[in-house]
């Protein structure tokens, strides 16, 4: 797989709440990563609301979860007060080091983990790298991006235009619905 095809989602969903977890069931997923800024809560909320939590213990019935962020443990755990789940902190996604850990965690294998988040860069690439199927979901609040990400934003912006030149199919597929969500 090139650097490109590392970026292409397993396929978008415009949130967490939308996403066919039965047939990820079925396909023998046993574990869900989850990032936490922008794909659970804003970078402005401070913790998960009520929604979240009861949207989250309806899929432990069948799957492991974690939550996998590159963001501060301080900001992870405030966020997480509320619930009882793993995480890793300053993942440093896409490194491999956090995906690892967080697979040996859990006691599962590649094969069986989905990683759900709002980023190409980050996420997308970050999983593909580690062997893990990823989803891309739609940022809850774009505008809340931190600095670090908007600078991944744009690089994400040219790989988007090279995914669209070479894979014009796989784009159209999974990530065209994703850049309109982000522009209208
Ligand atoms: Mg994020």
């Amino acid at each position: 797989m090139s650097l490109v095809q590392k970026c292409i989602p397993y396929a978008y969903y415009a949130s967490i709440a939308d996403i066919d977890y039965k047939e990820l069931r079925k396909q023998g997923i046993r574990a869900l990563f989850f990032d936490l800024d922008n794909t659970i809560i804003g970078y402005d909320e401070i913790k998960l609301n009520d929604t979240h939590v009861t949207f989250l213990k309806a899929l432990e019935k069948d799957f492991k979860i974690l939550i996998l962020s590159n963001t501060s443990y301080k900001r992870v755990s405030l966020a997480l007060e509320d619930v009882d789940y793993p995480f890793i902190w300053h993942a440093k996604k896409p490194l491999k080091f956090g995906f690892k850990k967080a697979m040996n965690k859990l006691g599962v294998s590649k094969d069986e983990v989905i990683m759900i988040g709002d980023q190409l860069m980050t996420d997308v690439f970050g999983g593909h790298r580690s062997g893990i199927n990823v989803i891309l979901v739609k940022s809850v609040k774009r505008k809340s991006d931190r600095k670090i990400t908007q600078f991944n934003r744009k690089i994400e912006k040219r790989v988007l235009k090279v995914i669209e030149k070479k894979y014009p199919d796989l784009y159209r597929e999974r990530l065209k619905t994703y850049v309109d969500d982000h522009t209208l």
